[in-house]
C-alpha cells in the first residue's frame, strides 16, 4: 500500500507522490495572533501534527513550515472589515508587537500541551516584508495587477482558472453580492497585494514599498515564505476548510502568477470543529480555549484523543460528554499501558515483534495511508492491546510504536501517586453526595455547580451506571 491522500485539488482521493523521492515540503497556514486561539482552531495544529508525524512513521524527511501571521489580516478575509492586530491592540492600549508576542507565546504553550512537535520552520510575516515585496513584483511584472483607489490589487480576470480550485463560479451574481464592495475593485474577487493610505490612516505596522508606505494583504505571506523555506513549487499544503474559496485561491493565483508554473501539489482541508450552537469563532467572541478545558479538570492531551477520534474531513461537535468519553478512554489506555509497564518493564523492539503485533502494525499503518484515518488507527492500538495470546512486552512495543504518531505521551507515562488527606476526601465526599441528591431529584443547576465547585478543588467525576467515582488530579 502507499498513502493515498483526499486533495482539495480536484476533489479525489490521490496517490501521493512527492516531487524530490524520500522528501516532503509541507506547508500549514498558522495562526492570526491577535488572541487566544480557541479548542476549534487548535483542530487543525494537531491535524498537521499527525501528518507530519505519520509521514515521517513512514520514513520520508519533512520539512514543515508554519507562518504566524502577526500583520495585514484584515477581519473579513476577502479585505473588508478591520486589522485585526490592531483592532486588539487598541482595545488592550498595547503595541501591535505587544499583542503579537504574547499571543504567539500563548500559542505555543498550548500546542506544546497538545503534544503537537514544533514546526521545522516557523515564520512571522513581519519578518518577511521584503520577500513579499519580491513576490508582489514579479506578480506585477508579469501584468497580472493594477493600481486603483491607494491599493495594488491582483486582477482575477488575467488568471483565467481563478475559481477553479474553489470551484466558484465567477459570473454567479449572487455569490459576488455578497462579497464586501471596495469601488477600487474592477471585480468583486480582485484582492489587495499591497496597502498604502487607503483604509487606514493611523495603521500601526508600516513598511516602505514600490507602490508607498504601506502592508501587505493577508494572502501575500503564505505565497512568500512558503517559497522561501520550500521551494517554487511543494507538495503539500494544508489549513482550515474556510480558507479554500477565499485565502487559498489566492494564495494559488498569486503564486503561480508570479512563478508561471504549478505551486502545490497536493492540498488538505480539516472540517471544523462546531459547537452545538454552530461554528466557533475567535472573531465572534465567546469560545472555549484549551486553558477552560484545563481549569475545568480535563489534560490536553484529552482533548488531542477526542480530535484523534474523529476523521479530519469529518465535522466534530465539541461536548463535554464527548470529551467525557475521550477523558476515559485515554485513561484506561494510559492504564494498561502502565499495567503492561510493570509486567515487562521493557517493551519489544518494533523489528523483533511477533507476527500478531506486526499485523496490527500494518493495519495501523494502512489506516493512515487511507487519508490519515486516525480513528481506524486508533482502533488498531486498542485491538494490539487486547489481542490474545501475544505478551505484553509485544503490545508494548507496538502501542509505543503507534503512538509515534498519535502523540498520546505513551512512552513517558509515569505512574501517578496522589496521596489523598483525608479531611479533603471527606468534604469531596460530601459535595458528590449532595450532588447524588440533587440529581435524583432532577435540580440540574444545582449538580451542575456542585460539580463546577469540585472540580475547582482539583478533583475530577466520573459518572456511571453504577455511581459517581472520583480522582484528585495532579494539578493544585
Ligand atoms: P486564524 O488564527 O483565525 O487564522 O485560524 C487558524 C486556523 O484555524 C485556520 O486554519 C482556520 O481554518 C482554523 N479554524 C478556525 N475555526 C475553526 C474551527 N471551529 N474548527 C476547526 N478549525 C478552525
Ligand atoms: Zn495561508
Amino acid at each position: 500500500m502507499s498513502l493515498r491522500l483526499f486533495n482539495t485539488l480536484g476533489r479525489s482521493l490521490q496517490e501521493f507522490k512527492p516531487l524530490k523521492a524520500n522528501q516532503v515540503g509541507f506547508y500549514g497556514c498558522g495562526p492570526t495572533v491577535y488572541n487566544f486561539a480557541h479548542i476549534g482552531n487548535m483542530r487543525p495544529y494537531v491535524f498537521h501534527d499527525v501528518v507530519t508525524r505519520a509521514l515521517r512513521y513512514f520514513g520520508y524527511q519533512v520539512t514543515h513550515v508554519m507562518n504566524i501571521t502577526d500583520a495585514g489580516h484584515l477581519t473579513g478575509d476577502d479585505d473588508s472589515g478591520e486589522d485585526k492586530m490592531v483592532k486588539t491592540a487598541i482595545e488592550r492600549n498595547k503595541s501591535v508587537m505587544e499583542i503579537a508576542e504574547y499571543y504567539t507565546a500563548a500559542f505555543f504553550k498550548d500546542t506544546a500541551a497538545l503534544n503537537v512537535e514544533r514546526p521545522t520552520v516557523v515564520c512571522k510575516a513581519t519578518e518577511h516584508i521584503a520577500e513579499m515585496i519580491a513576490l508582489i513584483q514579479r506578480i506585477e511584472a508579469n501584468g497580472y495587477t493594477y493600481f486603483a483607489g491607494g491599493n495594488l490589487y491582483f486582477d482575477v480576470s488575467k488568471f483565467p482558472t481563478y475559481g477553479d480550485f474553489a470551484r466558484l463560479r465567477l459570473d454567479d451574481q449572487q455569490a459576488s453580492s455578497r462579497i464586501e464592495v471596495d469601488a477600487s475593485k474592477k471585480n468583486p474577487y480582485d484582492f489587495v497585494l499591497w496597502f498604502t493610505k487607503s483604509k487606514f490612516e493611523d495603521q500601526a505596522l508600516q513598511w516602505d514599498s514600490p507602490w508607498g508606505r504601506g502592508y501587505p494583504g493577508w494572502h501575500v505571506e503564505c505565497s512568500a515564505m512558503s517559497m522561501k523555506y520550500l521551494g517554487e513549487s511543494f507538495d503539500l499544503h494544508a489549513g482550515g476548510i474556510d480558507h479554500v474559496a477565499i485565502h487559498h485561491t489566492n494564495e494559488i493565483a498569486q503564486s503561480e502568477a508570479a512563478t508561471g508554473r504549478k505551486w502545490v501539489n497536493y492540498w488538505l482541508h480539516n472540517e471544523f470543529l462546531v459547537m452545538n450552537a454552530g461554528k466557533m469563532s475567535k472573531s465572534a467572541g465567546g469560545f472555549l480555549t484549551l486553558k477552560s478545558l484545563l481549569d475545568a479538570g480535563y489534560e490536553a492531551l484529552d482533548y488531542r484523543y477526542l480530535l484523534l477520534g474523529a476523521h479530519y474531513r469529518s465535522q466534530l461537535t465539541f461536548s463535554y460528554e464527548a470529551l467525557d468519553s475521550a477523558r476515559s478512554a485515554r485513561r484506561s489506555l494510559n492504564e494498561r499501558v502502565l499495567a503492561l509497564r510493570d509486567k515487562v518493564g521493557q517493551a519489544t523492539a518494533p523489528e523483533a515483534l511477533q507476527p500478531a503485533a506486526l499485523q496490527r502494525l500494518a493495519a495501523f499503518r494502512e489506516a493512515l495511508e487511507n487519508d490519515f484515518s486516525t480513528p481506524q488507527a486508533l482502533a488498531e492500538l486498542w485491538g494490539v492491546l487486547k489481542e490474545q495470546n501475544l505478551p505484553a512486552a509485544d503490545m508494548l512495543g507496538a502501542a509505543c510504536e503507534m503512538d509515534r504518531v498519535f502523540g498520546l505521551g505513551l512512552a513517558d507515562l509515569k505512574t501517578e501517586i496522589v496521596t489523598v488527606d483525608p479531611a479533603f476526601a471527606a468534604k469531596i465526599n460530601t459535595l458528590v453526595q449532595a450532588r447524588t441528591v440533587a440529581k435524583q431529584s432532577k435540580d440540574w443547576a444545582r449538580a451542575d455547580a456542585l460539580r463546577d465547585e469540585i472540580n475547582t478543588l482539583g478533583v475530577l467525576l466520573e459518572d456511571s451506571p453504577t455511581g459517581t467515582t472520583w480522582k484528585q488530579t495532579a494539578r493544585p
